[in-house]
This record gives structure tokens, C-alpha cells and sequence, in this order.
């Protein structure tokens, strides 16, 4: 199997009937386009772009950051790139952003994200100005959206401000359970959503993501966090619009295609994770993929959700 899979590596993403779910990377800077592109993916889904800003203690200026983005869209040249606007907060401090905020005792639930940025929206115009104009001189198809997003009017504010400076295909994550609930109106107000799975586990669940004594809480198989997902996608299929996934659920294997199940359009993952998920789509027709959704769905728990679509898996040939 494992050979059969290195034999064709760069295949799109695609289920058994056919149906193209495009698999994606998660980047954290323009070094790495390189491993994805090798790995087979079909563009990047998430660029992480707090690197350029972490370490920094003054902001990069527009014209580093075009440089940077730049290279990226280089190495993507026609495919798609979703860039994520910086989310920064108390957890990830930056020394020329947080001088006045200081310490959050809950900065998980603190001013991070599109918070932060709206906060200090320069640094915000900043960067999407620089995005829009190494848009300008590449041919990629850039997508930029804001982490951290709570509300329709905090997706309205991003989406005019990005437009306004240039970004063609504004978009938001849904990371926030308010997000998803009302994913309906969060689509109307942009015009494509990423959920991810991260920290959406996390404050469905309340549970801390970076805390050990409650990881086990911590599982998108958790029907709690599927049910948000399947409002978020039935939104999409409603309104024609792109849902993607980007947080570590979509490397799961069997979890990415109740994902699909679920209404997801494409799947952003380590390019480690790739092969795997690509290998797994293959396996599942459309129909078989909502029925492993209903499946997960009815679960009571993360437990019976993974079990029960694990179940039904081992029964396809
Ligand atoms: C997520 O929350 O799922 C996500 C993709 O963003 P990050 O892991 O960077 O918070
Ligand atoms: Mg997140």
C-alpha cells in the first residue's frame, strides 16, 4: 500500500465517486512551501503568519512582509493560498503590541486574534497591504481571513477592511462556538469560512488546549463539536460558499472524511498528513462519507462517535 501510494503522491484529494476535496497545508512560514509542494499539496490552507511579528520588537514594516508573502505565493503559483491575518494575544505576546494590555490571568478568552488586531489596526492595515500588493505581482489565488472572529459585525469590519485595501477573497475562521452558531450569517458577511478544529474543541469543551489534565476532553470527535461543524457546512452548502477545515482534526484519517460528511469543501493539515488523508477519501463515496457523519453525530460521546464511524469503515471493503 505503501508503495502504491508513492507511486501516484500527487493526486488531487478526491473521494471514491470522484468528488474533489482538495488537500491542503498548514504553514507556519515560506521556508516550508517547499516540503508541502512535495508532499502533494494542492496549495496551503493556513499560513500562520505570527512569525514574522513574535520575535520582532517593532513591527516588520509592509515591505518585509510582501517579501515574505511573496515567496510564498511563488512557490504556489495558480493554486490557492488561504493566509491567516496575525493572531496574536497574551499567550502569544508581541513586546510592541501588548505594552498596554499586559498580563490576562484567561488570554485564551482574552484580547488576541481580530481583537487584538482591531485594537492596533494599523498593524492590521499594515499587513493585508502588503498581502494585497505581493497578491499584485504573483499568480497564486490568495484567500485572507482573521482568527478569532465572535461575531457577524467583527466579520463585517474584516471583510470591508480587507476589500477596501486590496484583498479580493476576504474570509474567517471558526474557532468560536458563537461563530458557528450563527454560521449562517458569518458567510453572508464574507466569502469563505476555515474552521479550526483547535481551538474550537477547546472552547466548546472549556477545556484548556495546552493543559494535560484535561486533554482528554479535548476531542473533535466530540459530537458537541461535530454538531458546530455540520451548522457551519450546511451553511456553506446553503449559501454556495467555501468551508474549509484547519485545525488538526483534518489530519485525522477517518475523521477527515466525516469532516467531508459533514459539508466541508477542502482540508488543510501538516503536509506530513497528506498521503494518509488522501489514501483515506478514496476509500468513501459521498453518501458513505454523510452517512459516517450521521453516525458521529448521534454518538453521545467522542468515544462512541470514533468507534461507531470506525465500525462502519472496517464494513467497506
Ligand atoms: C485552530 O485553532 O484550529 C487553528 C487552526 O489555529 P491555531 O491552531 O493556530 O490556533
Ligand atoms: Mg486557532
Amino acid at each position: 500500500e505503501r508503495d502504491a501510494r508513492r507511486a501516484a503522491p500527487l493526486t488531487p484529494g478526491r473521494l471514491a465517486d470522484g468528488t474533489a476535496v482538495p488537500l491542503l497545508a498548514n504553514l507556519g512560514s515560506a521556508d516550508a512551501a517547499a516540503g508541502a509542494v512535495a508532499a502533494g499539496a494542492e496549495g496551503v490552507g493556513l499560513f500562520r503568519t505570527e512569525f514574522l511579528f513574535l520575535e520582532a520588537t517593532s513591527a516588520p514594516t509592509v515591505a518585509e512582509q510582501q517579501l515574505e508573502y511573496g515567496r510564498l505565493l511563488q512557490a504556489f503559483d495558480g493554486k490557492k493560498v488561504v493566509v491567516r491575518v496575525l493572531d496574536a494575544g497574551a499567550d502569544k505576546p508581541l513586546a510592541f503590541l501588548h505594552d498596554d494590555t499586559g498580563h490576562e490571568d484567561n488570554p485564551a478568552l482574552g484580547l488576541r486574534g481580530i481583537r487584538a488586531l482591531r485594537a492596533h489596526e494599523q498593524i492590521l492595515r499594515d499587513q493585508l497591504t502588503a498581502l494585497a500588493a505581493a497578491d499584485a505581482e504573483t499568480n497564486a489565488e490568495l484567500w485572507v481571513m482573521a482568527p478569532m472572529v465572535a461575531t457577524v459585525e467583527e466579520a463585517e469590519y474584516f471583510t470591508a477592511l480587507a476589500r477596501e485595501l486590496g484583498i479580493r477573497t476576504p474570509g474567517v475562521m471558526i474557532e468560536v462556538p458563537s461563530a458557528a452558531l450563527l454560521a449562517d450569517r458569518m458567510l453572508q458577511a464574507t466569502d469563505f469560512a476555515s474552521i479550526g478544529t483547535n481551538d474550537l474543541t477547546q472552547y466548546t469543551l472549556a477545556a484548556d488546549r495546552l493543559l494535560g489534565s484535561v486533554a482528554a476532553l479535548q476531542s473533535p470527535w466530540n459530537p458537541a463539536v461535530l454538531r458546530l461543524i455540520a451548522e457551519v457546512g450546511a451553511a456553506g452548502r446553503g449559501l454556495g460558499k467555501p468551508v474549509g477545515i484547519c485545525g488538526e482534526a483534518a489530519a485525522d484519517p477517518l475523521l477527515a472524511v466525516v469532516l467531508v460528511g459533514l459539508g466541508a469543501t477542502s482540508l488543510s493539515m501538516s503536509s506530513a498528513a497528506i498521503a494518509d488523508v488522501r489514501a483515506s477519501l478514496l476509500r468513501f463515496d459521498a453518501a458513505q462519507a454523510a452517512a459516517m457523519a450521521d453516525l458521529a453525530l448521534a454518538a453521545v460521546g467522542a468515544a462512541e462517535a470514533h468507534s461507531a464511524v470506525r465500525a462502519f469503515a472496517a464494513g467497506i471493503a
